[in-house]
């Protein structure tokens, strides 16, 4: 039986076509990686391996977000070169909150480098989830990545008793027009504050000071190429 043949020997893109047209708006390049920014706060949270898991927030304290990879906690800065996109927002809390994120932009008005973009809170506990295709991206104002930027995510307990909470927010991570950022990365140790450099892809480190275990997120690093923006290094 002769098998069929489709085609004039090109490649057929109207799968692709199709795709970029349902997710517009999120479309992920060779040169982006998703970005995780998390605080989770339970009875048990403290014994946790995990750096973004800690025990309930007092009243009147305020929690900042973790980066999942390093266990450093936000607010986090990022070099020129780089853009941010938050797409995805997940937030739980058991006690009233005000939450709020920050982000700042190193040099691009000269005399206020602080901007504060927003805050929340609810007076009963609560859940929400929003899917955004584009929420906030630091390109809406800095579209060719000139500026440093650093971003916070914050929990205050404005309850009267222990706080628990779970706060995901994910993001896309773009490396507009820059080096790639560099193979290692500092993890801190959840249970002393001890740091120490390691190789980007660490997934487990055993604190040389406490001896206590920490286990970090591993995700995949930004591809940019040395020979021009938004092209992938292979
Ligand atoms: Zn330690």
């Amino acid at each position: 039986m002769a098998i069929e043949t489709w085609g004039i020997g090109k490649t057929d893109y109207s799968d692709e076509v199709s795709v970029g047209q349902f997710l517009l708006g999120i479309g992920i390049k060779a040169t982006d990686t998703t970005v995780s920014i998390l605080y989770h706060a339970s009875d048990r949270g403290a014994y946790s391996p995990l750096p973004f898991e800690h025990a309930p927030v007092m009243p009147g304290c305020v929690a900042h977000a973790v980066d999942p990879t390093t266990g450093l906690s936000y607010p986090l800065t990022w070099p020129a070169g780089y853009s941010l996109r938050l797409i995805s927002y997940w937030w739980y809390y058991s006690e009233p909150v005000i939450g709020s994120w920050h982000v700042s932009f190193y040099g691009l008005t000269g005399t206020m480098d602080r901007f504060f973009f927003g805050e929340w809170g609810s007076k009963t506990k609560a859940q929400w989830y929003e899917h955004d295709v584009q929420s906030f991206d630091t390109r809406f104002f800095d579209p060719n990545g000139q500026y440093p930027f650093s971003l916070d995510i914050q929990v205050r307990n404005v309850g009267d008793r222990p706080l628990s909470c779970e706060v995901d927010v994910i993001g896309i991570l773009r490396a507009v027009s820059t080096k790639p950022l560099p193979n290692v990365k500092t993890c801190k140790c959840k249970f002393c504050g001890f740091e120490k450099e390691v190789a980007w892809e660490t997934q487990k480190m055993v604190c040389d000071r406490c001896g206590m275990t920490n286990l970090y997120y591993v995700m995949r690093k930004p591809v940019a190429s040395e020979k021009g923006p938004l092209e992938a290094k292979d």
